[in-house]
């Protein structure tokens, strides 16, 4: 497989009158219906709604996990028809390999590629230290705390240097001081690597945090109720009364 060493991609996420039709047990659902979005490259997009607004769908679908019942996704002018190399994933229930080191589940991805052993290894290595895990190469995921598991997700979904990151709540089982530091370096790497990023969350708070645009998610059917363009400088201040507005403004979206 080709991998892309530049950083100038360009991310064009277009998802376009998506719905997603589940023939549940009590009926069919309705998971999402007309949804439609662009993201910029280098935006930061942050989707929130209510537990069962369809988020995970969208996720999903956008990663190529699941086929939309209508409508398309494409990245780059790609159609998303499965996961596609140019999209990193991260799970809130991380998802790594017991069986595998630190260092040998961010190298997963890469081992499929056909990059010198010196090169991945060199890579890991800067992943290692640019998710803070120095010094852990060697341990199995068991030993580790949510926060460091995650820190691993990030690295193994940022591995390929894919130009979207996708991530679907991935500090929603982080105790809070974990997930505002991570939430933190997270915008670090995103500043550094100028990925393009759809970041899922039920958490307002979060959203308002990093986004620079935030869709909000309505339930039943899920769809996008709501667009709000988060104009404030970062680092953001959650005690800044502008922070609180668009909070407000949010969780309004969320209730209506
Ligand atoms: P969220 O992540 O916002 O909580 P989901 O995308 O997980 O929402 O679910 C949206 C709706 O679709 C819910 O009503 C859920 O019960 C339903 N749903 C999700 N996955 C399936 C499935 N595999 N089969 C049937 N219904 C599903
Ligand atoms: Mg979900």
């Amino acid at each position: 497989m080709a991998i892309d060493d530049g950083s100038t991609d360009d991310a064009r996420l277009s998802v376009a009158n998506v719905g997603k039709r589940y023939s549940g047990q009590q009926g069919p659902v309705q998971a999402l219906e007309d949804v439609s979005f662009e993201i910029r490259p280098g935006e930061f997009v942050c989707v929130v709604g209510p537990s069962g607004s369809g988020k995970t769908t969208l996720f999903r679908i956008v990663g190529g996990l699941e086929e939309a019942t209508t409508g398309n996704v494409s990245l780059n002018g790609d159609s998303v028809t499965g996961p596609h190399p140019d999209t990193g994933i991260v799970f809130q229930e991380y998802h790594l390999f017991p069986w595998r080191t630190v260092r040998a589940n961010i190298a997963f991805g890469l081992e499929r590629t056909d990059l010198p052993e010196a090169e991945r290894e060199r890579r890991v290595a800067d992943l290692i230290s640019l998710v803070g895990l120095s010094g852990f190469e060697d341990s199995y995921p068991k030993s580790l705390s949510g926060g460091m598991k995650q820190r691993v997700g990030l690295a193994r979904a940022l591995a390929m240097d894919p130009s979207l990151l996708l991530l679907d709540e991935p500090f929603g089982a982080l105790d809070a001081q974990t997930k505002t530091r991570l939430q933190d370096e997270l915008l670090d790497i995103w500043a550094r690597t100028e990925k393009t990023v759809l970041f899922i969350t039920h958490d307002v708070e979060e959203a308002v945090t990093l986004a620079d645009r935030i869709l909000v998610m309505d339930s039943d059917p899920g769809r996008i109720h709501d667009v709000v363009d988060v104009d404030l400088p970062r680092p953001r201040s959650r005690t800044d009364p502008e922070f609180g507005e668009y909070y407000e403004r949010v969780l309004e979206g969320i209730r209506d």
